[in-house]
C-alpha cells in the first residue's frame, strides 16, 4: 500500500511526464478560440484525451447541452466524490481573453495526475466540462439538471493577472452576483422629415432608460455595477427607429440585492417607454449568484501550491467585482478557485493582455503548477476523511 506522499508524488510524476500533451492541447484552444455553447471543438478535444486515461467513463452531452460534459473516475470502494470544473469559452471579439483554454487545459492535467491513485482510493474524481461561462450561464443549467448533486466540493483554477493564491478568509475571493436582461423597445416607424408624427421613437425609449438607470447610481449600495450595450439603434437615419434591443447587467454583492435593483431597474424600463409611447419587453436570463468560497479548501489548496514551487503573493484582497455562474455552486457545495498569475505585472482582465499570456512561456509554467496544486488538493479531499469534514462543517456552518 503506497503512503500519502507517495501517491502525491505520482500525482505530481504523471502530470510532468505528460506535460507537452497538456500544453500543447490549451495552446490548441487558445489558437481556435469559440465562445459559448458553441465550444464543440474544445469540448471534443479534451473529452477525448481524458478518455484516453484508462478507467474514466465520458458522458457527452449532459444536461441538454451539446458542448457539456462529465468524466467520472471511480475510486476502489466508497467515499467522497470531488469535482473539477473545466472552462473552455471565449469572449466575442476577443477570443482566450479570460484564459479558459487554461482552464480546460487543467482539467486535463487533473485527470492525468488522478487517474494514476484512484485505484488505490475510495470515492469519485470528476472533471465537469461547464461550458459558457461568459454570460451562458452553463453552470447554472448544469445544475438545474442535477448534475452537481452527486459532488461533495468543487475546485478549479483561474488565471488572476499578476496574483497568485487561493482565498483564506471572507471577504477574500467573493464576487459580485449579476442578472442578465435582454432590453427590447417598440415603435413605429414612419419618415423622420416628412412625417415624424406619425413615428413613435424606439431609440429614444432605450436612451431614456440609460439616462434613467443613471439616475439610480447613486441611490445603490457601493458594490453595484449597472451596465449595458445598445446592439440595435435604429436602420436608418431617416427613419423613425421602430425597433431597438440592447444588453444590460446588473451587478451587486448578493442576490438579494441584485433583485431588489432589477426591480428599479425594470421600473425604469417601463417608465421610459411610458414617456415615449413605446412598448418594451424585458427577457432575463439566469442571475448568477456571489461566490462564496470554501477557506478550509483555500487554505489546504495554498499549502499545495507552496509544495509544488507556485510563488503566491496573497492572491487578491477583499471582494472582486466580476461575477461568474460557479458563485451559483459555491451555494450548493464546498467550491473553492486557486488564481495563478500568468503575468509578472498587472494585466487588465479580459484583454488581448490575457490571450497573449494565457499562451506564454510563464503562463504556462505557471499553468503547469496551479494544476498540480489543483489536482493534490482534490486529490487530499478525497484521502483525507477529517480533511473534507472540516470542509463540510465550513459549509454548513457559514452565516455571512
Ligand atoms: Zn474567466
Amino acid at each position: 500500500m503506497a503512503t500519502r506522499e507517495e501517491l502525491r508524488q505520482r500525482i505530481v510524476d504523471a502530470i510532468d511526464a505528460h506535460r507537452d500533451e497538456i500544453v500543447e492541447m490549451a495552446e490548441h484552444i487558445r489558437q481556435n478560440p469559440e465562445i459559448g455553447y458553441q465550444e464543440y471543438m474544445a469540448s471534443d478535444l479534451l473529452a477525448r484525451k481524458i478518455d484516453e486515461q484508462p478507467g474514466f467513463e465520458i458522458e457527452k452531452p449532459v444536461a441538454n447541452i451539446d458542448t457539456a460534459f462529465r468524466a467520472t473516475r471511480h475510486g476502489r470502494g466508497d467515499g467522497p466524490t470531488v469535482a473539477v470544473i473545466a472552462e473552455y469559452d471565449a469572449l466575442p471579439g476577443l477570443g482566450h481573453g479570460c484564459g479558459h483554454n487554461l482552464i480546460a487545459g487543467s482539467g486535463l492535467a487533473a485527470a492525468i495526475g488522478l487517474n494514476t491513485v484512484m485505484d488505490e482510493l475510495g470515492g469519485t474524481f470528476e472533471v465537469l466540462g461547464t461550458p459558457a461561462e461568459e454570460g451562458g450561464a452553463g453552470k447554472v443549467f448544469m445544475a438545474e439538471e442535477g448534475i452537481f448533486d452527486d459532488v461533495d466540493a468543487a475546485l478549479m483554477v483561474h488565471h488572476g493577472g499578476n496574483m497568485t493564491g487561493a482565498p483564506t478568509q471572507y471577504p477574500d475571493g467573493t464576487c459580485l452576483a449579476v442578472a442578465h436582461l435582454d432590453i427590447e423597445y417598440f415603435g413605429q416607424t414612419a419618415h423622420a422629415g416628412m412625417d415624424p408624427y406619425n413615428g413613435r421613437n424606439a431609440l429614444n425609449g432605450l436612451i431614456h432608460f440609460f439616462s434613467g438607470v443613471d439616475s439610480l447610481r447613486q441611490h445603490v449600495h457601493m458594490e453595484t455595477r449597472l451596465h449595458g450595450i445598445i446592439t440595435h439603434g435604429g436602420d436608418a437615419a431617416n427613419v423613425v427607429p421602430g425597433y431597438t434591443a440592447g444588453k444590460y447587467y446588473v451587478r451587486a454583492a448578493s442576490k438579494e440585492q441584485v433583485e431588489d435593483v432589477l426591480a428599479k431597474v425594470k421600473q425604469i424600463a417601463e417608465a421610459s417607454a411610458a414617456m415615449t409611447m413605446t412598448e418594451v419587453k424585458i427577457t432575463q436570463h439566469p442571475t448568477c449568484y456571489d461566490m462564496r468560497p470554501n477557506y478550509v479548501m483555500g487554505r489546504q489548496y495554498n499549502a499545495n501550491m507552496d509544495e509544488v514551487g507556485l510563488v503566491r503573493n496573497g492572491g487578491r484582497e477583499g471582494r472582486a467585482y466580476h461575477s461568474t455562474d460557479f458563485g451559483n455552486i459555491s451555494h450548493m457545495l464546498p467550491s473553492v478557485s486557486g488564481m495563478f498569475a500568468i503575468s509578472e505585472d498587472p494585466i487588465p482582465g479580459h484583454s488581448q493582455e490575457v490571450v497573449d499570456c494565457s499562451g506564454s512561456e510563464f503562463g504556462y509554467e505557471q499553468f503547469i503548477k496551479i494544476s498540480k496544486a489543483m489536482a493534490l488538493t482534490a486529490f487530499d479531499l478525497l484521502y483525507d476523511k477529517e480533511l473534507m469534514g472540516s470542509v463540510k462543517e465550513e459549509i454548513a456552518t457559514r452565516d455571512n
